[in-house]
């Protein structure tokens, strides 16, 4: 669920169309508000606000301590290991009879 930073919104207004389902609009303070209800999560307008006002929630210091699962996915790099195996066989089985 994304949150804006108000702090960092600059009231641009470019979020606003690209959200495909409507769900923001700009308050009395010229600062960008998202419909929760609306929003589906999709993560345009992560992407298209210049100031990166638009964050995830898990970044929203109000949702702090509500039990933010991080994911650390790391895999560690198996290194390649290739076989090589020439299965070359040279079957000659040349009969030499006389
Ligand atoms: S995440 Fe997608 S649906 Fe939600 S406010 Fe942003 S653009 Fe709209
Ligand atoms: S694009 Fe970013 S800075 Fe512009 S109104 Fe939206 S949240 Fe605010």
């Amino acid at each position: 669920m994304p949150w804006v930073d108000a702090s960092k919104c600059s009231g641009c207004g470019i979020c606003v169309p690209k959200c495909p389902v409507d769900a923001i609009a700009m308050n009395s303070e010229n600062v960008a508000v998202i419909d929760n209800a609306k929003c589906t999560y999709c993560g345009i307008c992560f992407d298209v606000c210049p100031r990166q006002a638009i964050r995830p929630n898990s970044e929203n210091p109000a949702m702090r301590g509500q039990g933010m699962g991080r994911g650390l996915g790391r895999s560690m790099g198996g290194g390649g290991l290739g076989r090589g195996q020439g299965h070359g066989r040279g079957l000659g089985g040349g009969r030499g009879g006389r």
